[in-house]
């Protein structure tokens, strides 16, 4: 199989696996316990804290572990309006921001928070006038990705969270695309990432706090993250987050010159007839979203059995909708209907990604002769 899906998930590194490996086997002590072991995977904990900080590489902070990003993000949403104890009550976002930024979002706007959602332009920018325009007293908080996960468009983060700060209110950023590919902005208050998107396990998430930022926790229990996140903490997986994150540390010069190769060689292979949908100066080149006109996308991804990729989101994919994210860079229906995305990274070679380009190529054109 040809893996093109690296906005889904990216396949654990072998250091990774290697790193986790004692902790799955042998090492099964609570990290929380007083006994020895305990202490043991305690210390490993923090080691592996200590790498996602340092790769992170933001100042005035520190890491909780959580879950998953989502919940990192549902913490951050969610505590920050709990602890801001209705001082302000308005959070403004994007209308391409993942589902868990959006439906948290709007879950929020169920419990009486005043939700505005601003749109992006044809590029899947926003356009930052709209934002100061919107800027004012109220606003409790601003949330804005990174790296869009659909089409790998970047925003102003540093710049954003300048304007949200002069207004007093706080800045929230879902990071999980851009961790580990691109530098990450700094100004942020709380940042969320994810482990499975840089090569490490699935179900651990991290979100970085500024000190004196942290929200009022969401899960209640044992306090084991700072009293702020409760639940035992699994040592494998913050193992292999922490090693993961060493990894994309020490390799991102040579990971990020890969992937502008990748992307060349993938737009060369492709041919004529094809339109990238989103910004592709102000975009992560791993993320390579495009559409061609007549193209049925679900049809092209049934017919290629052998090769990995995607609609637009993996989620957008699965539900049979047309994604939120190409509808708000004002694409129709139909249009949305014939855009794939292609995601490729460290362990993808330039030629499975040239054969599985000039494969999509022939498929499309086959489609374009049978339904003509
Ligand atoms: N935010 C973005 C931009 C994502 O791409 C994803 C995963 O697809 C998430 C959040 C959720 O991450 P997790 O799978 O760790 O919950």
């Amino acid at each position: 199989m040809i893996y093109l899906d690296y906005q889904a998930t990216t396949p654990v590194a072998p250091e990774v696996a290697k790193a986790m490996q004692p902790w799955i086997e042998e090492k099964f002590a609570n990290p929380h316990s007083p006994s020895r072991w305990g202490h043991e995977a305690a210390a490993a904990i923090e080691v592996a804290r200590k790498q996602v900080e340092k790769a992170m590489g933001l100042k005035g902070g520190s890491v909780a572990f959580t879950g998953s990003a989502t919940e990192a993000i549902n913490w951050a949403l969610k505590g920050m309006v709990e602890k801001s104890g209705g001082r302000r009550h308005r959070v403004i976002t994007v209308a391409t921001e993942h589902a868990a930024v959006l439906d948290t979002c709007e879950w929020l706007a169920g419990q009486g928070v005043d939700l505005t959602v601003l749109p992006v332009g044809a590029d899947g920018r926003l356009d930052l006038s709209l934002l100061a325009r919107e800027l004012d007293h109220r606003v409790l908080m601003v949330a804005v990705m990174q790296v869009n996960n659909e089409i790998g468009v970047t925003h102003p983060i540093s710049e954003i969270a300048d304007m949200a700060h002069k207004a007093g209110a706080l800045m929230f950023c879902d990071a999980v695309q851009a961790f580990g590919r691109v530098e990450l902005c700094k100004g942020p208050d709380l940042v969320a990432v994810s482990a499975h998107k840089i090569h490490g396990p699935k179900g651990i998430g991290a979100l970085w706090m500024r000190k004196g930022r942290e929200p009022a926790p969401l899960i209640h229990g044992g306090g084991q993250e700072q009293g702020l996140r409760s639940g035992t903490l699994s040592p494998e997986l913050c193992v292999g987050f922490g090693a993961a994150a060493r990894l994309a540390g020490e390799r991102s010069t040579r990971d990020y010159d890969h992937v502008q190769k990748l992307w060349n060689a993938a737009i060369q292979s492709l041919g004529n007839g094809w339109t990238v949908n989103g910004s592709t100066a102000h975009r992560y080149h791993g993320n390579l979203n495009l559409r061609r006109q007549g193209l049925d996308g679900a049809r092209l991804i049934a017919d290629m059995r052998d090769v990995a990729f995607s609609l637009g989101s993996a989620c957008a994919s699965g539900s049979g909708r047309p994604s939120h994210v190409l509808r708000a860079l004002g694409l129709d229906y139909r249009d949305a209907r014939s855009s794939i995305r292609l995601g490729f990274g460290r362990y993808t070679t330039q030629q499975e990604l040239v054969d599985a380009c000039r494969r999509i190529a022939a498929h499309a054109i086959a489609q374009e002769k049978l339904d003509a």
